[in-house]
């Protein structure tokens, strides 16, 4: 019997499970799935810091579900925006026609993007966001009669999801690899930043390490600068396991970009909406790029959704370059969904009332002495961190890259912390209405779980 036919809708949503459901028929995304699915770990329910599990357990979230609760779950401000866009327009074509909340989401956007970024494309995910910033850069160039600009840059264990452009400007192996033979043609990859030689246990942005941007000019003079439409960055890389950009190293990216007529596109798809301590990155670092792409942190996670960005600039020329028509063949069925665009008004509102998009500034030094403060355990070969951002490497056991880490996730979620597992690395990343005592809670069982780890 499946599980609709045994239990209701009702009955699903509400904890705690009375009856497992079949787990056979779901492909789990980014899973070990027949590992998970013999030792299955089942959320049923949440609220602010806190995940209620299957069997009733309470556990306190370390990673904001997945870098994107920045608020807290299931505020009570966003669940009845999206209940009430729901009973009033629950879908609105995008294509030829709007409504209201989408418009009106993408002015308050404005208020908070850097100075000179002002137009906004929705999306429904991060990885929809990369696609759409990419196929930007390539119609900005070609209207300014620049169609040879066909080249883009990433970097080295960047993370841009998981469409094809973000895979193929992406630097994070495993994801690239079945898909090899089909990848974007004309892409290279920048160096990446992580210099445990010179950097380890780094607090905030290392010392060294402003000299990796000098790739970009390596690419530059193999490819030509004048064939090179955009590069692609994550400010702060996250799904690699955290890379905190070296001092001065994004003002050097910008600075070659420039000289060189090339776009830059900052991915601020976890850094967005207040995980560096302000609402974007590229305000923390006072580096400007041309294009941002955001998602998770947009709605709270509370409904999917996505943008781009651009510098008015950007939008002008696509957009008054050409023919009449449509002028960017390009969008998505739920690109502005009325769901998503009411969530996301109702976070903006939760962020201005709540001083959010700077509180992890304000949380800057507490959470980074206790982040530190594992400096010390077993297997541990570096500690880092910045704004509501840190990162635990650990050495990797022998033979089996990623087991060491995999042992800390799973111990800790059995003791009622979410953590998020990369590689070897730990990352910690809560809402940003965590508490000293939650932080003090995350740091004391992470601490306590890598003593005994082997
Ligand atoms: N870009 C970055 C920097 C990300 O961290 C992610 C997801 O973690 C993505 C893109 C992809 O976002 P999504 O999973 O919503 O497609």
């Amino acid at each position: 019997m499946t599980t609709t036919q045994t239990q209701s809708l009702g009955a699903l949503l509400h904890a705690p499970l009375t009856t497992q459901p079949s787990l056979d028929a779901l492909w789990m995304p980014f899973t070990n799935n027949r590992a998970f699915k013999a030792a299955p770990r089942l959320l049923v329910s949440a609220k602010d810091m806190h995940y209620r599990d299957a069997e009733g357990r309470t556990i306190l979230d370390g990673v904001s579900g997945l870098w994107c609760v920045n608020a807290g779950h299931c505020r009570d401000e966003i669940v009845e925006a999206i209940r009430s866009a729901a009973g009033s327009l629950d879908y609105a074509p995008g294509f030829q026609m709007g409504h209201a909340l989408s418009f009106e989401l993408a002015d308050r956007l404005s208020t908070i993007l850097p100075a000179g970024i002002d137009r906004v494309f929705f999306t429904n995910s991060g990885s929809e966001a990369v696609d759409t910033a990419l196929k930007m850069a390539l119609a900005y160039h070609r209207a300014r009669g620049e169609e040879q600009r066909v080249c883009f840059v990433g970097r080295l264990r960047g993370y841009h999801g998981v469409g094809f452009g973000g895979i193929s400007v992406g630097g994070i192996a495993p994801n690239r690899t079945v898909f090899e033979a089909q990848l974007l043609p004309h892409v290279d990859h920048l160096a990446h930043t992580h210099d445990l030689g010179r950097n380890a246990f780094s607090k905030g942005q290392p010392t060294f390490g402003a000299d990796f941007a000098n790739d970009l000019e390596r690419i530059v003079a193999e490819r030509g600068g004048e064939t090179i439409a955009a590069v692609i960055i994550e400010p702060v890389a996250g799904s690699t396991g955290v890379l905190i950009p070296p001092v001065g190293y994004l003002e050097r990216l910008r600075a070659i970009c420039d000289a060189h007529g090339i776009l830059l596109i900052f991915d601020e798809v976890i850094t967005g909406f207040g995980r560096t301590g302000a609402p974007f990155a590229s305000q923390r670092f006072n580096v400007t790029p041309d294009l941002i792409t955001a998602a998770k942190g947009i709605t709270n996670g509370a409904v999917p959704m996505g943008a781009v960005m651009a510098k008015r600039e950007i939008h002008d020329t696509v957009v008054q370059r050409a023919p009449a028509g449509i002028e960017f063949f390009h969008g998505y069925t739920y690109s502005g969904h009325p769901l998503a665009a009411a969530a996301a008004l109702a976070m903006l509102d939760l962020c201005a009332n709540d001083s959010l998009l700077t509180r992890g500034a304000a949380l800057e030094d507490y959470f980074e002495s206790a982040v530190h403060s594992l400096r010390d355990k077993p297997n541990v070969i570096d500690v880092r961190n910045f704004g509501l951002v840190g990162a635990i490497e650990m050495t990797p056991r022998a033979q089996q890259p990623g087991a060491r880490a995999t042992a800390a996730f799973l111990e800790c979620f059995k003791r009622g912390i979410l953590v998020r597992q990369t590689g070897d690395t730990i990352a910690i990343a809560p809402p940003l209405i965590i508490s000293h005592s939650q932080i003090d809670e995350i740091f004391t069982v992470l601490g306590e779980v890598l003593g005994e780890l082997q």
